[in-house]
């Protein structure tokens, strides 16, 4: 059997899902196919948006009515530290914003979301094959899996939106590791968990309930420890989502019991952990892991096909940043096919040159080594005032203020964007080189306890370069104060009479 149709996407998820809605909006003449392996989506990972991805959400695909009924607002980012497992809770270290936040960003339940906007693809227009699974990919055919048997499906543009499956780059053996950042997460969903914002901690804690006006339960509240930090993100109904990412070469997870177990010892390390989840439990089969997150196609754009959302890359999940790459993939594959529609040549090479170059700059400026400080709230603190600053006088700027191009949207690109790149990726380098100095000092988070830092959120403007120049004073602060450091001399042992070694288990 032979399916001939446009554009066909492998993938009907968050990215293959905007794409086909996207093309039918803006290109309504061509005929889109959309292929989806399961019958039904689950709960997945990717429930907190950034500001970008907000606004692709809310502008772009037009759903802010939806997100408002179905999905919960965000309040922002706010982390928790701590000097050890017994630091009291309202001695925590918080940073994080003492208003609500001015621009749009979600908590989502993504099993709603994505059937939300495959279903709104549809009734646009989109045909959906579901369940049918895409058993091969060649230069301008699929073979797909139907009921009915196996059917091939040519067309003029194929787009994988396969996530970590990856079809085509794993075909093609562009598919790269990133064994530089070994991270690795286990995450579940908890019923049960406390309302950071209920009567129950306030009363027990005010000074901590009258030291914030925002609401700190709907925001994305990050426990950090040394090599280690762990989202907790509420979602609609209820429940609330938390997830444990760890750099293998700092931090090994709690071992013993079921993952769901596990996780939950793991947060419960931490005193905010230990408030919020002493009564918690994980959701039945709702447990997930996965090892050596991070991954890459060298390659996401050629003749007759394009490469979007996870299945082109991932990084990390921290300040999650997962869904702003699949808006912005997803945007450079709508440009590309609108255009060629239209009669005009894309300079496919420039596509992947950008891409490469914005997920490499993305990572160095970002992730590299971070797991060395994320534990550390002052090294911790000045990175968090300066990368967010940078990503609202950036990114954020460029897709809610200047409103560049779709064949643009990819971050680090310009001038300015490169400049500010290699700025951020020497600060990262120096926050990473004081941890390890400080932890060699024994002092690695000398000031874990005690103080919280609860500003007036971010801005896409002037206000930007206010936090930035706060980030960039305590940077400068703990550079001076690591000129001070001195590793600690090493414990001379006495040599002492040994008995015959026990052998190891
Ligand atoms: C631990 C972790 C935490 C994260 N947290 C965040 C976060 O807080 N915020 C954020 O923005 N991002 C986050 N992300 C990233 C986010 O989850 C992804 O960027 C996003 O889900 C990718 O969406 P997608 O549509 O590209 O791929 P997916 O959601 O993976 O969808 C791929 C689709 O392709 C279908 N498919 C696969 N193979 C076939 C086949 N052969 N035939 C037919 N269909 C097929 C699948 O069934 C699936 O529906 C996180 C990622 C991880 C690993």
């Amino acid at each position: 059997m032979l399916k001939e149709c446009d554009v066909v996407i492998l993938g009907g998820a968050f990215s293959g899902a905007s794409l086909a809605l996207l093309l039918r909006r803006e290109a309504p003449d061509l005929r889109v196919l959309v292929v989806e392996r399961s019958g039904h989506f689950d709960r997945k990972v990717g429930e907190a948006t950034t500001e970008i991805s907000g606004e692709f959400l809310g502008k772009r695909l037009c759903m802010t009515s939806y997100l408002a009924n179905h999905q919960i607002a965000k309040q922002g980012l706010r982390l928790w530290f701590t000097r050890d497992e017994n630091t009291p809770f309202d001695n925590c270290v918080e940073i994080g914003s003492n208003y609500q936040v001015r621009l749009p960003a979600f908590q989502l339940d993504r099993e709603k979301l994505d059937s939300h906007l495959l279903a709104c693809a549809v009734e646009e227009g989109a045909e959906l094959w579901r369940p049918a699974r895409v058993l091969d990919i060649g230069e301008d055919r699929l073979s797909v899996q139907r009921d009915a048997g196996t059917v091939e499906v040519r067309a003029r543009w194929i787009i994988d939106a396969s996530g970590r499956a990856a079809m085509l780059a794993r075909k093609r053996g562009t598919l790269r590791s990133l064994d530089e950042h070994p991270t690795n997460a286990i995450w579940a969903r908890f019923r049960g968990a406390r309302d950071l914002d209920g009567h129950e901690l306030r009363s027990r804690h005010p000074i901590f309930g009258k030291s914030c006006i925002a609401s700190r339960a709907a925001a994305t509240n990050h426990l950090t420890g040394y090599g280690w930090w762990c989202w907790i993100i509420p979602l609609r109904g209820g429940d609330f989502s938390a997830g444990l990412v760890y750099d293998s070469r700092l931090y090994t997870p709690p071992e013993g019991g079921s993952l769901g177990e596990r996780l939950k010892t793991h947060l419960m390390t931490h005193p905010v952990g230990r408030e919020i989840f002493r009564n918690a439990t994980p959701v039945e089969g709702d447990v997930k892991a996965y090892s050596k997150l991070p991954y890459y196609s060298t390659e996401i754009a050629g003749a007759g096909w394009q490469i979007v959302g996870d299945a082109a890359g991932f990084l990390d999940p921290l300040y999650s940043p997962g869904l702003d790459y699949c808006s912005w993939t997803v945007r450079l594959a709508l440009g590309r096919i609108k255009a060629e529609a239209r009669g005009e040549s894309v300079d496919l090479e420039r596509i992947n040159r950008r891409f490469r170059k914005s997920y490499d700059t993305w990572f160095r400026a970002l992730y590299l080594d971070k797991y060395f400080y994320l534990g550390d709230a002052e090294l911790m603190t000045a990175a968090y005032q300066m990368d967010i600053s940078l990503f609202y006088l950036g990114p954020v700027r460029e897709i809610t203020v200047a409103r560049e191009d779709d064949l643009d949207c990819l971050p680090f690109n310009g001038p300015m964007d490169s400049l500010a790149g290699r700025f951020m990726k020497f600060y990262n380098r120096r926050l990473a080189h004081i941890a390890r100095q400080r932890r060699q000092a024994d002092c690695y988070g000398r000031r874990n306890s005690g103080w919280r830092e609860l500003g007036d959120g971010f801005a896409p403007d002037g206000r930007g370069v206010h936090s930035l120049l706060r980030g960039i004073r305590r940077w400068l602060a703990v550079e001076i104060h690591a000129l001070t450091l001195r590793p600690m001399p090493a414990v001379k042992s006495e040599p002492v009479e040994t008995q015959p070694a026990a052998a190891v288990q």
